[in-house]
């Protein structure tokens, strides 16, 4: 049988990093293995599920590099691939559930749930549904119907022990007697997660499931329901949880945390991609593209215990892939760092000189006046750098020879010979009187850059001034 995985957000807001993380993984699996991924849109939560969040989702996977097989967006054999259009395919299986004395109706209220939930708290035990409604006669029940009650169908779970290898963490065992009966379909007759989650996993005959640890305990009841329904389970890997530096789950206190707000920073997707991707494999010195993530991918490399998310390190990943990249890549992703109308030509020139002095595109408006006006402002302390008598010797000198035709390095040469000065000594007055900052592009780049004429009157409002 083929491999499938699949990954199932919820369109409820924007991707978040630790979600991203484990898209990539199921991603990377299904392209190791020549398997399929898909993608599935779970969307049952009908107060915060969003079409606009879900246009958004699929953005930043495709931002992100990923692409998928089937999907809400693509079709495929299993269709369809959101939760809303699969309603009637639910219906059928909670019948069997009921029919063969599963699951039942639970006519609780909110109040009277959260009645038992304490009294379960004030004993000192784990909150857990008491089962009051699984013996109900039908005289109850169509008291409670005429009330106006509406239920909600619970899953009968028995006591037993459930037990699974998942492919990361190794042998899981828990005692069901602990879970309680949960919530199939909601009052609103829609479906709960766990429920749907496992209908869609069994009929799209996804093989492996590979999700956040947080899920675990939901594996427990989704393996309950597999047997239940008689349908076979796929293999499981939960991998840990992406944390924050104060080993909290990452989350919007602690800053950006999802895809677009890095798209926003102006921070590359192949570098994003790669750091979510190695974060838990140790300390990453070598980069690697794409291909060869596929081809060394495993799942071992989600890390054992906590995976910190650490914002310097994915700035220094960033900056490999800036130097790394073919500059007609980077520009693609760099369009809306620049001016309006900005053409793709003067981009990727502009992206080639400073490519090696920025950490993310976010940058590029402090570099973009230097070299594309004419005039540059320059700070107090600059100036008076430039007072100085050997800065202003060598700019003097350099200027003068500009109109000789001879090239730029034969005039340093003379200079060096005039002045006996050289290296950084040499060049350090030229750049700052030229760019107004002590550091930046190579000073050969930034003369090929700039037109002769912004470079003459740059040095010659240093020289004369
Ligand atoms: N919709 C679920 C979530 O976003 C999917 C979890 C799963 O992979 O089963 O958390």
């Amino acid at each position: 049988m083929k491999l499938r995985v699949r990954f199932a957000p919820s369109p409820t807001g924007s991707l978040h990093l630790g979600n991203a993380r484990t898209a990539i993984f199921n991603w990377l699996f299904a392209r190791h293995h020549k398997g399929q991924f898909i993608l599935r849109i779970e969307d049952t939560d009908r107060e915060r599920s969003k079409p606009e969040y879900e246009i958004q989702l699929i953005e930043s996977l495709k931002w992100l590099g990923l692409d998928w097989d089937e999907g809400p967006d693509k079709g495929g054999a299993f269709k369809p691939y959101r939760q809303s259009e699969r309603l009637e395919i639910y219906q059928e299986y909670v019948q069997r559930l009921l029919k063969d004395g599963k699951a039942y109706y639970c006519y609780c209220t909110p109040d009277e749930l959260e009645a038992e939930r304490r009294q379960c708290l004030a004993k000192g035990i784990p909150p857990r549904y008491s089962g009051k409604c699984r013996e109900l006669t039908e005289r109850q029940r169509q008291q409670y119907e005429k009330e106006g009650r509406k239920p909600a169908i619970r899953f009968k779970v028995a006591d037993k022990v459930v037990e699974f290898e998942d492919l990361i963490k190794g042998k899981i065992r828990f005692y069901a007697g602990d879970i309680g009966d949960f919530i199939i379909v909601r009052s609103n007759g829609l479906p709960a997660y766990n429920f749907a989650v496992v209908i869609d996993d069994a009929l799209m005959q996804i093989t492996h499931v590979i999700r956040g640890e947080d899920h675990l305990a939901n594996t427990a009841c989704q393996l309950l329901l597999y047997e239940a329904l008689d349908l076979t389970p796929p293999q499981f890997a939960h991998h840990p949880l992406l944390l924050a530096p104060d080993r909290t789950k990452l989350s919007k206190r602690h800053g950006a945390v999802s895809v677009e707000e890095y798209k926003k920073q102006g921070f590359l997707p192949q570098a994003l991609f790669f750091y979510l991707t190695t974060l838990g494999s140790g300390a990453q010195k070598e980069i690697w593209d794409k291909n060869t993530l596929i081809e060394r991918f495993d799942l071992k490399m989600t890390g054992k215990g906590n995976v910190i998310f650490d914002r310097n390190q994915l700035l220094w990943i960033n900056r490999q892939f800036l130097r790394l990249l073919p500059i007609e890549t980077i520009a693609n992703y760099a369009k809306d760092f620049f001016p309006e109308k900005t053409d793709y030509k003067t981009m990727s020139d502009f992206l080639s000189l400073i490519r090696e002095n920025i950490a993310t595109f976010s940058e590029i408006p402090n570099f973009w006046p230097i070299f594309n006006q004419p005039d540059i402002s320059l700070s107090k302390e600059v100036i008076s750098t430039l007072k100085k008598e050997t800065t202003r010797e060598v700019i003097k000198l350099f200027y003068e020879a500009l109109d000789s035709g001879r090239d730029y390095e034969t005039i340093f040469k003379d200079i060096q010979q005039k002045t006996g000065l050289k290296g950084r000594k040499l060049m350090f007055p030229l750049r700052l009187a030229l760019t107004g900052q002590k550091s930046g592009p190579q000073l050969h780049q930034i003369l090929e850059y700039l037109p002769k004429e912004w470079i003459k009157q740059r040095l010659k409002k240093v020289v004369f001034d």
